[in-house]
C-alpha cells in the first residue's frame, strides 16, 4: 500500500481483517497525511498545533464504530469546544450539535491506531510501479524497490496518484482519466502561538466574508497542552491566489484580519503551512477505482468528498475489494 493517511489506514485495516498481509509505505516522516499535528519550538516553549483537519464527524455507522473503538483505546476524543459561524457583519450562530472528534493526543493517533497491525515504513516516496498483475514492485525515489506484491492500493491525492501512474509502464489510462476528474483545493494555514491566553468567546469559528475560512483555539481540544496556540485557515479561493506568496506575507495578512475582526494579539511565534491538496472540490462519487486486472486500486477522500469520513469510507471499501479479488485469485489457483 502507498499512502498512510486515513484512507490508507482504513484500507490496511480492511485487508488485515480479511487475513491479508499488508505493508504500507509513506513519504512523510510519520503516518497521518492531512490528519496532522505540528510540533513547534517557540520562544515560550513547545507548542503542538493541528494545522490540517480540525475535527472529524461521523455520519455513517462504520466510521462512528471506528471512532468509538479508537476512543476506547485512547486514540480519539470528542471535542466539545464552543464552535460557531460568524458572518462579515459579526453575527454569530452556534454550529450544529453534531459530535466532533479529534485524535488524541494528536490528530494522527487515529491513523496510528488503525495501522497498529500493519508493517509501516515512513520516509519512502514511491515513484512508480514495475512488473504486472500478481507481481508488482514498488520503486522509490532513492532507486530502491519492494515487492513482489499480489496487489497494490494507492491512497494518495489525485495529483500525486497521476504522477506515479504516468511514470509506470503498465497501462493505467483508466485510473488516470478517472483521477483527473477530481480536484483538491489548496488551503493556506497559519499557526500562531500567543504570549497569553486569548478568548474571543469561541474556540472554533467558521468565518464568512473575508480571507479567513476558519480559526480555532488549539488548547480547547482534549489533551492539547502548552502555550496558547491558534490555527487560522484561509478560504480556498484566497489560498489559490496566494499559494506561492512569501509565507511571512501570508501569515501577516491572515493574522491582521484576525486582529481586525476579533482582536487576536500579535503572536510570539507564527508559521505558514501550504496545503497544496486540502479539500475535495470535485469528486468522482464512487469509493474507489481498480485497474483492468483488479490488482491496483486507487482511493482517498477525493473520491467521495472533502471530509475525513470520505477518506475512511473510500479506503475501507478499496481494502475489501482488493481482498475479495485476492481471495478469488487464490481459489482459482
Ligand atoms: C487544512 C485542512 C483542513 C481540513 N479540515 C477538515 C475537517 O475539519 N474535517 C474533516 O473531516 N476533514 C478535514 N480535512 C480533510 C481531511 O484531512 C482529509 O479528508 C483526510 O485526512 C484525507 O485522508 P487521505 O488518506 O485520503 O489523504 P492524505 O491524508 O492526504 O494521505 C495521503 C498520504 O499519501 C502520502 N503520499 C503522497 N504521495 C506519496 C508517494 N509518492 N509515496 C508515498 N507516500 C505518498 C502522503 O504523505 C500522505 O500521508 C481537512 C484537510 C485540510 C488539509
Amino acid at each position: 500500500m502507498i499512502g498512510a493517511g486515513l484512507s490508507g489506514a482504513a484500507c490496511a485495516r480492511a485487508l488485515g481483517e480479511a487475513g491479508v498481509d499488508v505493508r504500507v509505505f509513506d513519504k512523510g516522516r510519520g503516518p497521518g497525511g492531512r490528519l496532522s499535528t505540528r510540533r513547534a519550538d517557540t520562544p515560550i516553549g513547545e507548542a503542538r498545533l493541528d494545522h490540517g483537519a480540525q475535527y472529524l464527524t461521523a455520519r455513517g455507522a462504520g466510521f462512528r464504530a471506528f471512532l468509538e473503538e479508537a476512543r476506547a483505546a485512547g486514540a480519539a476524543q470528542p471535542w466539545t469546544g464552543r464552535l460557531v459561524s460568524i458572518d462579515r457583519g459579526g453575527n454569530i450562530l452556534p454550529l450544529s450539535e453534531e459530535a466532533r472528534w479529534v485524535g488524541a493526543p494528536a490528530m494522527n493517533a487515529l491513523v496510528r491506531f488503525s495501522l497498529a497491525d500493519a508493517a509501516l515504513e515512513c520516509g519512502r516516496r514511491a515513484t512508480r510501479l514495475e512488473g504486472g498483475p500478481g507481481a508488482w514492485t514498488v520503486r522509490f525515489e532513492d532507486g530502491s524497490g519492494e515487492g513482489p506484491f499480489a496487489a497494490v492500493a494507492l491512497t494518495l491525492p489525485p495529483e500525486q496518484l497521476v504522477d506515479l501512474l504516468a511514470r509506470t509502464d503498465a497501462d493505467f489510462s483508466g485510473l488516470i482519466v478517472d483521477a483527473r476528474g477530481a480536484l483538491l483545493a489548496p488551503c493556506l494555514a497559519v499557526m500562531a502561538v500567543l504570549g497569553a491566553p486569548f478568548d474571543p468567546g469561541f474556540d472554533g469559528a467558521k468565518l464568512h466574508g473575508g480571507s479567513l475560512a476558519w480559526m480555532a483555539r488549539n488548547g480547547s481540544k482534549p489533551g492539547r497542552t502548552g502555550p496558547e496556540a491558534w490555527v487560522l485557515h484561509a478560504r480556498h479561493d484566497w489560498s489559490r491566489i496566494h499559494l506561492e506568496d512569501d509565507p511571512e506575507r501570508v501569515a501577516r495578512a491572515l493574522l491582521e484580519e484576525a486582529w481586525v475582526r476579533f482582536g487576536l494579539p500579535k503572536p510570539v511565534w507564527a508559521e505558514t503551512h501550504r496545503w497544496r491538496y486540502a479539500l475535495a472540490e470535485a469528486a468522482p462519487g464512487t469509493p474507489f477505482a481498480l485497474d483492468d486486472s483488479g490488482t491496483v486500486g486507487a482511493g482517498g477522500d477525493w473520491r467521495l468528498g472533502g471530509r475525513a469520513e470520505c477518506a475512511w469510507d473510500s479506503g475501507h471499501a478499496l481494502g475489501r475489494a482488493l481482498a475479495e479479488g485476492l481471495a478469488a485469485i487464490s481459489l482459482r489457483a
